[in-house]
């Protein structure tokens, strides 16, 4: 067994990529498969991902849009549907900021793909992008929309917006390595897109992971203490017990008996007005230690590229 501190890293780069790069880079992370990323590799993974329906592979990339729409009545229509998983704001009178992932447009076309400021914004997406929607856009395509003209930002663009919109159009991601417990909490917060190890695929016996199972070191326990000898004992026992499982049965039935310490990588993908609402709860003292350990620091290294938005925020002592 192999035991290791906690971690995370920004995923700043990714944001220089292109959509389907950094969909594939945040996708293989559920198989541990990123050794079979190559030049070529993110159009078939994509294909296959959206065809077995693991969509939210397709929110680890947003797309900001500046619409400016002619007559009311198309923006009347699009509110009028609640695109839920859509950030829109009304940046001028004739002109909308909408933010969203590749899953967040998808499935706005595939759910009102009827209306015209949709027909306009999906036709965008599709000319840059046909590869998230060669699969659901009718086989005569779809025509510019008249009355609705629509431009991609880019992320300079994004990055130069006024503090509020910014906060909610600016998309950032962090890859976290910790226990199963802190990916638990993670998780409940909805807003966000998450993409996480899978233990139904991935066989800790194999070669790719040292065959071994690893843990990830309690915060609670001094290294050779006692309760720490006792933790120790217990997953070296867990260990033994699930491999012997995976003799005679699959990794997603042997996972039955892994324990909360067991280390887990996990995307998290949130614009920065979510991740300020996570910051304010999972850095409170009321949080728990394990989750406060990477939190904390985190918080400090959003301050550095994000002032704007974090510079304010100080974690209870
Ligand atoms: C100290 C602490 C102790 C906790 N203890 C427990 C526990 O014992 N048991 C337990 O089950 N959970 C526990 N939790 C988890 C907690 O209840 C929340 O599920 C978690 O923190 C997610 O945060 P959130 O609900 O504020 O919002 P998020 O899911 O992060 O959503 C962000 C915002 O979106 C809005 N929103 C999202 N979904 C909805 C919705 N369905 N309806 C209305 N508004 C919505 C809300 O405005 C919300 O503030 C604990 C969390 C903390 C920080």
């Amino acid at each position: 067994m192999r035991v290791i501190p906690p971690s995370y890293e920004i995923l700043s780069e990714l944001d220089q990529q292109g959509l389907a790069v950094r969909i594939e880079a945040c996708g293989r992370l559920c198989y541990k498969s990123e050794d079979k990323i190559s030049a070529d590799s993110a159009p078939p993974f994509i294909r296959r991902i959206l065809k077995h329906g693991h969509n939210s592979v397709a929110e680890m990339a947003v797309v900001t849009l500046k619409i400016n729409v002619d007559r009311e009545s198309d923006v009347v229509q699009l509110f009028a549907v609640l695109p839920k998983y859509l950030q829109i704001d009304r940046a001028e009178k004739k002109t909308l900021l909408v933010s969203g992932s590749v899953r967040a447009f998808r499935e706005l076309f595939q759910g009102h793909g009827n209306l015209k400021i949709v027909k306009g914004l999906t036709h965008c997406l599709a000319e840059k992008h046909p590869l998230f929607f060669e699969d659901i856009l009718p086989k005569r395509g779809l025509l510019p929309q008249e009355g609705i003209l629509v431009e991609k930002l880019t992320l300079d663009e994004v990055d130069a917006l006024p503090t509020d919109l910014f906060a909610k159009h600016r998309y950032i991601g962090v890859k976290f390595i910790v226990n199963r417990a802190v990916t638990h909490e993670m998780v409940r917060h909805r807003p966000c897109g998450f993409l996480q190890e899978s233990q139904r695929y991935c066989r800790y016996s194999d070669s790719k992971f040292g065959n071994q199972v690893t843990f990830i070191k309690p915060l609670f326990y001094e290294e050779g203490s006692a309760e720490y000898k006792t933790w120790e004992a217990a997953m070296a026992e867990t260990e033994r017990l699930y491999i012997k499982l995976l003799e005679t049965s699959s990794p997603q039935a042997a996972r039955t008996v892994l324990p909360n310490s067991c280390k887990t990588e996990l995307i998290v993908y949130a614009n920065l007005l979510q991740w300020l609402h996570m910051f304010k709860l999972r850095t409170s003292k009321g949080a728990d230690p394990s989750m406060r350990e990477v939190m904390i620091p985190l918080l400090e290294d959003f301050k550095k590229p994000f002032p704007a938005v974090f510079a304010h925020l100080t974690p209870e002592q």
